[in-house]
């Protein structure tokens, strides 16, 4: 096995290359090549021995199938070296180019309104599998990603360490050199590991899965990480923005008939007054077997108006990639549209 190339910072890249016999300005080269141009194949390294390449593991991964979305979201399904499938999302704007990555393979907090929770957890990725996604999706819309967001499958607080991994190759100026504003962790409220990340020195955003304005409810949506009290949740988001100073995400799905009610979005203000927050509001995404539905699109609205007139900095998410499938774990299961033979 070759050492993976990903998981490194450049001082140890430098130093891999020499053990191999390179001087050590290939490895600024060689990182110049899979960084700022998002390439990985050892023969269009042209200034490059191509035996320098080689001696690396820069993809494990590779595309089985795409999606283009009307929108211009590409969704891409990936094949680990050992078979299992994840999948990621680019999703593009004039200004800006957002990854939406996978951290594990499933899920093991089996959310009732998620696809990725639906079949359990399978493993966790290594942070190189985690940033492989990244090069995938770049390579796919031939662009620079200048966003990530941890909001494809899986837990990234479960995962923690390969998680912290990847944003710090992520962030490194010398590596993907993404701002830490953008890029997102997006979690269902795991406090212990919430306070640990505010320890990390990562100006990152947090966002939390909120999803209900009270436990019992939570409870009933999110059976596993339901059993956390939402108020140590926010308790610890609270000292991830007294590190940072940067304001926390509260995602709230909504679904109708469940959670949409204007006594939940009175609690949701209530909630939302304790911490320096937005409050992202997402209208449900349906998926098979499911027997949840999206609430109205006025529903929507009136549910972030009332937001809005209790004070609270209130956004409605736009949907994206709807016709490929892209809210969690969607494109796992529904067996992709253009995938190879084997
Ligand atoms: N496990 C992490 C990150 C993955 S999901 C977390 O829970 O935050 C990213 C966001 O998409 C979460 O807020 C999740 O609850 C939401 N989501 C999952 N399934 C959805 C669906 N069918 N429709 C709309 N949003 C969904």
């Amino acid at each position: 096995m070759t050492p993976a190339l990903l998981a490194m910072t450049v001082e140890e890249l430098t130093d891999a290359v020499q053990q191999l016999g390179h001087p050590a300005y290939r490895a600024r080269q060689l990182a110049d090549w899979v960084y700022a141009k998002a390439v990985t194949d050892p023969a269009a390294m042209t200034n490059l021995p191509k035996a320098l390449a080689q001696g690396f593991d820069i993809l494990t991964s590779r595309v089985v199938a795409r999606a283009d979305g009307r929108d211009g979201t590409i969704k891409l399904l990936i094949e680990l070296a050992d078979g299992e499938r994840i999948e990621c999302v680019m999703m593009p704007s004039p200004k800006r180019v957002t990854a939406c990555l996978s951290t594990q393979v499933g899920c093991s907090m089996a959310c009732v309104f998620c696809a990725s929770g639906m079949e359990g957890l399978r493993r966790n990725l290594s942070a190189g599998e985690i940033l492989e996604q990244i090069l995938h999706l770049s390579q796919a819309c031939k662009r620079r990603i200048t966003n990530a967001v941890f909001m494809g499958v899986g837990e990234p607080l479960a995962n923690y360490d390969a998680t912290i991994a990847a944003v710090r190759a992520l962030v490194d100026p010398q590596r993907f050199n993404i701002s830490a504003r953008h890029v997102t962790v997006s979690t269902v409220g795991l406090p212990k590991k919430i306070r640990r990340l505010a320890r990390e020195g990562l100006p990152i955003t947090l966002a939390i899965s909120l999803h209900a304005p009270n436990d019992a409810l939570r409870k009933q949506l999110l059976p596993t990480a339901g059993g956390t009290p939402i108020a140590d949740i926010l308790a610890a988001a609270q000292e991830f923005f007294e590190a940072h100073k940067r304001e926390i995400t509260i995602e709230y799905v909504l679904l109708g008939g469940v959670n949409d009610s204007m006594v939940c979005a009175d609690a949701l203000a209530k909630l939302a007054r304790t911490i320096r927050c937005n409050v992202n509001l997402i209208r449900f995404n349906p998926v098979d077997p499911s027997t949840l539905v999206p609430p109205t699109i006025a529903t929507v609205k009136a549910f972030a108006q009332r937001l809005g007139k209790r004070g609270v900095n209130v956004h409605v998410r736009r949907p994206r990639g709807r016709d490929v499938a892209a809210a969690c774990g969607q494109l796992r299961r529904n067996r992709p549209l253009q995938s190879d033979s084997r």
